[in-house]
């Protein structure tokens, strides 16, 4: 038996777990709340979507379980002394998903969306200055299973491309950064940086005043990846002094924002309620699916997050 442990509303578990069923067929997938107290020590594996912590220890046998999203820092600060090992989605229909957002949302920054809708407010008649896709720099932080893709998308589309990880890579018609100077090289080229890191101790706030100001004046922000990796105090005082032209930000600490925040009536911010890349519930429950038939047939686990480096 295989529970399923997640905070979704119940309908949606629902949902989730008859497809986790129809991809596992050979598999016995229930709610955490439906296993019977006296088989919850008998189940080694779990399949999650945000669980909390309460429900997940009363399975005190796990040796791992499988996230069906992408970003588990959540899990990671909970399981942080846990023997429990933690397998996160990798979907390459998840990395297009997050792509085709990078793309769309980092043409409208370069194609001037923002001060048109502006200007039409004000029905002003005003042509920006056109810049080719081949003069844009875009640089991105996190070159992982999002940023690669992303990264190939937007190159594809004729922008300069720079990309950013914690370890060097070599990447096709991009140029690579890593490390600290790294980081500020990229900055300061990047007319638009798109954010597509995990949350870790490491990057929490890693977009503050510092690397703001490091960026060419006027330039951009596109937070994809999660709200604790921008302080959102020094993007106020970066957009209001003009050293950051506008700011997408479709990820926030508290989700859904609070109608207080004072990031909602910003003229210079695009709110998005986190929808650059949804999972999709048949991929990824294709992927989990395989995953856990060639556990069950070799005992290895898939790649599993590293506690050290929390992603
Ligand atoms: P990933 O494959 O683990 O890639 C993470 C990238 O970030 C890697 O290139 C890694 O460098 C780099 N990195 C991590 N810590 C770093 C540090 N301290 N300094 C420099 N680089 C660092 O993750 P992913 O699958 O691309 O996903 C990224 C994040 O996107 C997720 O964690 C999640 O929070 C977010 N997400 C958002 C949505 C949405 O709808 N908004 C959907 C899915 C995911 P190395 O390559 O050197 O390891």
């Amino acid at each position: 038996m295989i529970p399923f442990i997640s905070q979704l509303a119940k309908n949606e578990q629902v949902l989730w777990l008859q497809a986790l069923n129809e991809a596992l067929p050979d598999e016995n997938i229930v709610l955490a709340d439906d296993v019977p107290q006296e088989q919850k020590h008998l189940c080694t594996l779990a399949i999650v979507a945000n669980p909390d912590l309460a429900t997940l220890s009363q399975f005190k046998n796990l040796h791992w379980l499988h996230s069906v999203w992408a970003g588990v820092e959540k899990l990671m600060e909970t399981l942080q002394k846990s023997a429990i090992k933690v397998v996160r989605l990798v979907d390459p229909m998840l990395s297009q998903t997050m792509a085709e957002a990078a793309l769309a949302w980092s043409l409208y920054l370069h194609r001037d969306m923002p001060i048109y809708a502006k200007q039409q407010l004000n029905k002003q008649w005003l042509q920006q200055a056109y810049v080719p896709a081949s003069q844009r720099r875009i640089g991105i932080l996190g070159l992982g299973e999002l940023g690669c893709v992303s990264a190939m998308q937007l190159k594809n589309n004729g922008f300069q491309v720079m990309g950013w990880s914690r370890s060097a890579k070599i990447l096709a018609g991009i140029l690579t950064f890593n490390g600290e100077s790294g980081l500020a090289e990229m900055a300061a080229k990047s007319d638009i940086l798109i954010c597509l890191l995990p949350l870790t101790p490491a990057t929490k706030g890693i977009v503050n005043t510092v690397l703001l100001n490091k960026m060419p004046k006027g330039s951009s922000v596109i937070n994809f990846a999660r709200g604790g990796i921008i302080a959102n105090d020094d993007l106020l005082k970066a957009l209001d002094d003009r050293q950051i032209k506008h700011a997408v930000l479709d990820v926030f600490e508290q989700e859904p924002l609070s109608s207080h925040s004072e990031l909602w009536q910003h003229p210079n911010i695009t709110i998005l309620p986190h929808i650059s890349a949804p999972t999709n519930m048949n991929s990824a429950c294709t992927i989990v699916a395989n995953n856990i038939a060639h556990y069950r047939q070799t005992g290895q686990l898939p790649a599993c997050v590293d506690k050290v480096k929390g992603y």
